[in-house]
């Protein structure tokens, strides 16, 4: 059974463990989940669930200090990123508090058969997989959208982040959600696969890693089970010789060293054009290096750790392993000595498809840069990905920049800026990266019943 411990990985101290959930436990958070399924609180009128939403917007502007603290010593992001990763939470709740009712309208089909339409209903329980880097965002982008539509969820959380999951599930019963609507469970992977088999479960949502995505899929696979995966990114930062280089520098090094680099849709893949390679080299090196590593609660700090010992082992491996085949240090490459799961900013050059490397996600302070002669060689590299998330567009010309956008094989490109993430913009990716949406309208969809009526 896994042990869901919160361990500060700044100093890696122990700060609290809590208990696992027995499968008692857990038949009996599914029961309750159901029972509310069934009950006119997710049948009926929706504004009660809405005003939930709007109350739980209102409690976590109000505890930003104290949830963005847990999170900062629990898995390492700094303060000021876990300010903002908060206050997004209750955009997102906020939103779809707002919109869901005009977004979940029936629409009209026209047709010969008869006066048609669509009505989107509730589908039962849905089981979310959530991982570490956005502890507090991943959960909402599952809440607020099956809150409003009125789908209980069962939420397994990573381990490294139970203090997170429990902040959270105390401020939506707070907010007045009913026991039900969202139960955070201490649960095994087995245990998980057991709630996906029950027949009472329509749907499972996970983020994470490709293997736990691959597992998950094949068990909702088996029973017959929608599934939504927001799997891995290898995206490319695509600098053209037009690009504001300066502004390209600054948000590429900080897309790049944000929550220490552990970012799905974090750019991974610098493609620059050969005419400003040496500027862009030049200038993105001493950005990366200008970090200053400490303490996430200190408001100085520019650069955390990684969120646990294990992240780190397995960054430190991959960066050996790369070197080893061939890719070139140009700066960084090592964990930084102290106490701490920290990795110094790191580019890594000379990378070729022969190299383990260069289709993998390094998911930490690590950028891979390549040197392309023209546009058509930069949409070849990216597209060389067994990942499709997002990617990064950055050039003068506009027209220039949406044609390499509509080529780019991912979910989302963002042109002249680093990815982002709004509660309005659909999030997702295409490849390994994952299918289905969440977050807008499309996220709102995923588990919906799109019920088809027809007047003859
Ligand atoms: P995982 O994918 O293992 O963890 C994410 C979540 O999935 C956790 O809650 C985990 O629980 C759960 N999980 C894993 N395997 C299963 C399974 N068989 N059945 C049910 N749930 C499962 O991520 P890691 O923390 O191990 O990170 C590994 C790598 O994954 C990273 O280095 C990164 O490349 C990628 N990753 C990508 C993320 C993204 O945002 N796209 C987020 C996190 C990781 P448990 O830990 O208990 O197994």
């Amino acid at each position: 059974m896994s042990s869901y411990q919160s361990i500060n990985p700044a100093n890696n101290q122990l700060l609290k463990t809590w208990p696992s959930h027995d499968d008692a436990w857990m038949q009996q958070a599914l029961e309750t989940a159901d029972r509310l399924y069934h009950s006119d609180w997710c049948k009926g009128d929706m504004q009660p669930r809405l005003q939930v939403l709007t109350r739980l917007a209102e409690l976590i502007d109000a505890n930003v200090e104290q949830l963005a603290t847990i999170a900062s010593q629990e898995m390492g992001k700094l303060i000021g990123q876990s300010r903002g990763e908060v206050k997004i939470c209750a955009q997102i709740a906020r939103y779809y508090a707002e919109h869901a009712a005009t977004l979940l309208q029936p629409r009209a089909y026209p047709s010969d058969v008869g006066d048609a339409w669509l009505e989107y209903h509730p589908i039962g329980v849905i089981v979310a997989v959530e991982p570490w880097n956005f502890p507090y965002y991943q959960l909402m982008r599952v809440l607020a959208p099956n809150l409003a539509l009125g789908n209980p969820v069962l939420a397994k959380h990573a381990p490294i982040v139970p203090h997170c999951a429990d902040a959270f599930e105390k401020l939506v019963l707070e907010a007045g959600a009913p026991q039900g609507a969202w139960t955070n469970l201490f649960i095994s992977n087995e245990q998980v696969a057991e709630l996906i088999a029950d027949h009472r479960v329509q749907g499972v949502a996970l983020t994470g890693s490709e293997r736990a995505g691959s597992a998950v899929a094949q068990q909702a696979g088996k029973y017959l089970k929608k599934s939504t995966l927001e799997l891995g990114g290898n995206d490319v930062f695509v600098v053209l010789d037009d690009a504001d280089l300066d502004e390209a520098v600054r948000q590429g090094a900080q897309a790049r060293l944000s929550n220490c680099g552990q970012v799905c849709t974090a750019a991974k893949r610098f493609i620059v054009h050969e005419k400003v390679a040496g500027q862009f080299m030049a200038k993105f090196s001493a950005a990366l290096q200008s970090a200053v590593a400490g303490d996430p609660l200190d408001e100085k700090t520019t650069l955390g750790p990684l969120s646990s010992r294990d992240a780190r082992e397995r960054l430190i491996k991959q960066v050996e392993d790369a070197v080893q085949h061939g890719a070139r240090v140009e700066c960084g490459g090592r964990p930084i000595d102290g106490v701490g799961c920290y990795f110094q900013p790191t580019i890594l050059t000379g990378l070729t498809p022969d190299n383990p490397a260069y289709y993998q996600e390094f998911f930490g302070p690590v950028a891979q840069v390549y040197v392309v002669a023209s546009d058509s060689a930069a949409v070849a590299l990216a597209n060389d990905s067994h990942y499709g998330l997002g990617g990064s567009v950055w050039t003068r010309d506009i027209a220039r920049g949406r044609k390499m956008a509509s080529q780019i094989e991912t979910g989302m490109v963002f042109i002249n800026s680093q990815s982002d993430t709004a509660a309005e913009l659909p999030f997702g990716g295409v490849k390994r990266s994952g299918y289905g949406r969440e977050l807008s309208d499309l996220g709102l969809k995923e588990f919906a019943n799109q019920k088809l009526v027809v007047v003859a």
